[in-house]
Parts: structure tokens; sequence; C-alpha cells
């Protein structure tokens, strides 16, 4: 039998696994991986991954013959920004959970998303806080049991993939851990573009998360997850939507970014300066007096 090209190169054999019995997160990690061979990638030396804390962040390390940054929880997408800023040349991808990057690291979504920094962020929603018991997290759906909420969630939950789209990111996207082949493509259509990259991968947690609502089954919960999905979503029916959310070809941040280097170095020589000041709309005391803030 053909041994798979990325299980045999790209990643690391770690046995026992450290994901409970039919956890998700190997699919995402066998999804990206197929992507990145499916592209031409014979390795990963061109990229760098970051995760933070939580079941999904165990994806990248010690799965990925690559290098790897386990940060801080809710930390990882500014960690990625910084490391994307020193080193433009690598692909950084984020991969992490619901609760590391929607709860604890929400606002660096959001705002990662506005800037559109050059990041791909792959978010595994297993729908609650997995590695600390089954915590209720933003993403938990209205009026199921978890840990901290017995008599079942009375607080809605955020719609990643439309809130990181409404933030301004280049794609933003939502699949389940059932639609391996769709993901695929996602996946490369994302490592494709430049700018804010945001996938959700709704993903079975069958210890913590299943069992609170009485689906122990790794099959089973998945089946749920599948009918809680639609790719024709209508008003109300209370489902998440699958596909393509949202698709821009604003320019990424580090494309801003150039554009000002080159901005200060004519100001520099004093080439232009003037028109591009006027052309800025920047107004205030600095305009006003005619001083150059750059
Ligand atoms: Fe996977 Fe849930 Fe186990 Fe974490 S607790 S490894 S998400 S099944």
């Amino acid at each position: 039998m053909r041994e798979h090209f990325a299980i045999k190169y790209l990643r690391r054999e770690v046995l026992p696994t450290v994901f409970c019995p039919g956890c998700g997160n190997g699919i995402v990690i066998n999804c990206f991986l197929k992507a990145i061979e499916e592209l031409g990638y014979r390795d990963l030396s061109g990229f760098a991954f970051v995760s933070g804390i939580g079941c999904a962040s165990w994806c990248i390390s010690p799965y990925f013959k690559a290098d790897t940054l386990h940060t801080l929880h809710g930390r990882p997408i500014a960690f990625a920004t910084g490391l994307k800023l020193a080193r433009p040349d690598l692909n950084v991808v984020v991969i992490s959970g619901d609760g590391d990057l929607a709860g604890i690291g929400g606002n660096h979504l959001i705002h990662a998303a506005r800037r559109n920094m050059d990041l791909l962020v792959i978010c595994i929603n297993n729908l609650n806080y997995g590695m600390t018991g089954g915590q209720v997290s933003p993403t938990t759906p209205l009026n199921v049991t978890t840990t901290t909420t017995p008599y079942g969630n009375i607080e809605p939950p955020f719609e990643l993939a439309e809130l990181v789209a409404a933030a301004g990111a280049n794609l933003s996207a939502r699949w389940t851990t059932y639609h391996v082949g769709q993901l695929v493509s996602t996946i490369k259509r994302a490592l494709k573009k430049e700018g804010f990259r945001f996938i959700e991968v709704v993903s079975q947690c069958p210890t913590n998360f299943g069992r609170r609502i009485g689906i122990e089954r790794a099959p089973d919960l998945l089946k749920w997850i599948r009918k809680m999905c639609t790719v024709k979503k209508r008003e109300g029916d209370g489902k998440m939507k699958l596909g393509i959310i949202c698709e821009r070809d604003r320019p990424g941040y580090l494309s801003m970014l150039k554009e000002v280097e080159r901005r200060v170095q004519r100001a520099a020589r004093g080439d232009n300066f003037r028109s591009w000041w006027i052309g800025s709309g920047i107004r205030g005391c600095g305009a006003r007096q005619g001083g150059r803030h750059l």
C-alpha cells in the first residue's frame, strides 16, 4: 500500500497520540498536510506554526516536522504577528482552538482581521473548553449543557467565520471535520492569498462536549455536528453556514507597510512629500503646522 507522502515526510509519528480516541484534531492535521502536499511543498521549511493553549494547540507540536511556537493562552495571533513582521519570508500559520482564539484571545482575532495581517489562522472549534474539562466557550450552542452550564447555555455563541469576515479578513470560511475534501481545497486557496485568512473547522470533542450532551461516540457526534451546519442557510434556521463566508483581495498588512516605507523614503528625499500629505487626508495639529510626522 502506498504510504501517504504527507504522513511520511511532513508529520511526526507520535505514539500514543496526545488526543482522545475519536477527537477531530487528527483530521485537521491530515487535511492541512494533504493541502501542503498537493500544493507541491516537499517539506515545511518555509513555514512557521504558532499555537496557544488547548487541545487544538497540540496539533502543530509535536506533530509537524517544522518550526513551531507553542505560546501563551489566547496569544498565538499576537506572537504570529510579531513573527511575520520579523520574518516576512515565512508562511506563518496559527492553528488553535475556539477557547484560545475567540475567548481568551478574541481581541487579537478581530484586530488581526481588521489589519488584514498576513496570517493563515485555522480555528478548530470543538464548541467548548475541551482540555480543561468541558466548560462553556464563546462558541457553545444555545441551551447546550456543559460543565459550567449544567442547566443549558444561555449565552448566544459567536459565529466566528462571520465575525472575522465582518472585521475585514481577506478570506473567511467554515467547514467541519466531516467535510475533508472541501477543507483541503479551502486551505490550498487560503495559502495562495495574502492578508488575513481564517478557516473555522467545527470539530468533534466526544470526551468533554459529547459526553455532556449525551452523545459519547465520535461518529454520532460528527453526525450531530453535520446536522447543525448547512451549505444553504435560511434566515432563522439556527444552523451554521458552511463554505466561503467572504473573499476579498485587499492588500495585506505587509504590502501596506511597504507602501509606507516607500513614502518615508520619498519624504526623506523631499520628493512628492507635499502632494502625498495633501492627498493622504491627514489633518490636525501636525498638518496645520506643516509638521513632518512620518
Ligand atoms: Fe479532543 Fe476533546 Fe479529548 Fe481535547 S478533550 S483531545 S478536544 S476529544
